[in-house]
């Protein structure tokens, strides 16, 4: 053991300047860029204005007056929830929002957390231990993937919604106490969707459970905003959405039968052992609800966009993966063609985010395109145009 560490060690500071110059030599490395005033299409970053398309703000309620009305009157009693919720944090706003959700969702219950990342930890580590089993897509969010590994279950990767595969890998398992079956909805960075009616008719053949995390759907796909699996007619047993995105607030909730949320009221460690979100937020995200269920024509706004940008990229010649969802990639392989192209994007006044590894695998590096409600039909011909031109200047 003291020989080990005699080798291992490395003092922090030269470690850290290997390891960032290692990262920069690859083209990942990775900086912020500055917003002032709201979020929205239109933007002011690093001191200029812009149009946004890499924003999860698919339905252009970030910055909604109506969301910011409803958490100043919450506001007006204070700002921090105080403590986790089951100390003394659930405020009657956590309770409002919780039972609005759980009514549009129509599902029993429906339990808060502060992010989609801590619901993911909180019910992957509450529900699964080392004799059980999850079998996961191998495009999951990072946060699945964390959870999974976290739980100490035997972790099966499976190639991307490969229904035989996630068969295949339930089989194997058949010998594990608890088997669950995990997928993004909408894949975050690919844009498409979960063959989710044919996973949860996997699942219920072996007696499994089928989660989902819906961070992108909710709020955008379906008749009524209600996600996924409304538009594709199905009902998994643990339905995870986000409120940062489509909701224009921030946080995150489970849906799902009754002894479900009492079972992670017990045992979700990042819902036991974390400070509720403020009260003013969840007001917040229940006024994005209404605004879901009263304004359809936010979703119609979205996709006549996204028909808008699918069709003149054909029509220029842009190949792009097949998503009908808000999330459009370019898949351009090399990272630095990609931070380049999005380089030259910037200076244009368009901002298209880079998406390289890890985010990505190797080799697949993309610029992430994102549509919202709130994006003019000019402004999207615009991009369109100035894709085009860095294509070609970028062979
Ligand atoms: C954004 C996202 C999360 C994390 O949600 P936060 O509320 O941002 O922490 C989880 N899963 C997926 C698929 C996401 O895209």
């Amino acid at each position: 053991m003291a020989d080990d560490a005699r080798v291992a060690s490395v003092p922090l500071a030269a470690h850290l300047a290997a390891e960032l110059r290692r990262i920069r030599e690859a083209d990942l490395y990775r900086t912020r860029r500055v917003i002032d005033g709201g979020h929205g299409a239109q933007i002011q970053v690093n001191g200029r204005s812009c149009l946004n398309f890499c924003s999860n703000d698919y339905l252009g309620l970030a910055a909604d007056p109506r969301l910011a009305e409803a958490a100043r009157a919450a506001l007006a009693q204070g700002t921090g929830s105080g403590a986790s919720a089951l100390i003394s944090g659930y405020n009657r706003e956590h309770q409002r929002l919780e039972e609005a959700l759980a009514d549009f969702i129509g599902t029993p219950r429906v339990l808060l957390f502060s992010t989609g990342w801590a619901a993911n930890l909180g019910v992957l580590r509450g529900l699964l231990g080392r004799d059980d089993a999850l079998v996961a897509d191998e495009l999951n969010h990072a946060s699945l993937i964390d959870g999974g590994r976290l739980s100490g279950a035997r972790y099966l990767r499976v190639p991307h919604a490969d229904v035989t595969a996630f068969d295949a890998a339930l089989q194997e398992t058949a010998a594990a106490r608890l088997r669950l079956l995990v997928s993004d909805a909408i894949f975050s960075m690919d844009g498409d969707l979960a063959p989710l009616p044919e996973l949860a008719a996997v699942a219920a053949r072996h007696g499994a459970a089928l989660m989902i995390d819906d961070a992108h759907g909710f709020g955008v796909l379906g008749a009524g905003g209600r996600g996924t699996p409304e538009a594709l007619g199905m009902r998994p047993d643990i339905q995870v959405g986000t409120l940062g995105k489509a909701a224009g607030a921030a946080g995150a909730f489970v849906a799902g039968d009754t002894d479900l949320i009492e079972y992670l009221v017990q045992r979700a460690r990042s819902f036991v052992f974390s400070t509720a979100q403020p009260p003013a937020v969840a007001a917040a995200a229940r006024r994005g609800l209404e605004l879901i269920r009263e304004e359809p024509e936010r979703r119609a706004r979205l996709f006549d966009n996204i028909r808008r940008f699918r069709d003149g990229a054909a029509a220029l010649g842009i190949a792009l993966v097949d998503s009908q969802t808000p999330i459009q990639p370019l898949l351009l392989g090399d990272a630095a063609r990609a931070l380049s192209l999005s380089q030259q994007l910037f200076e244009q006044g368009f901002w298209v985010a880079a998406i390289r590894p890890p985010t990505v695998p190797r080799g697949t590096s993309r610029l992430r395109i994102t549509l919202s409600a709130t994006h003019q039909p000019g402004q999207i011909d615009a991009l369109l145009d100035a894709l085009a031109a860095g294509m070609r200047a970028n062979p």
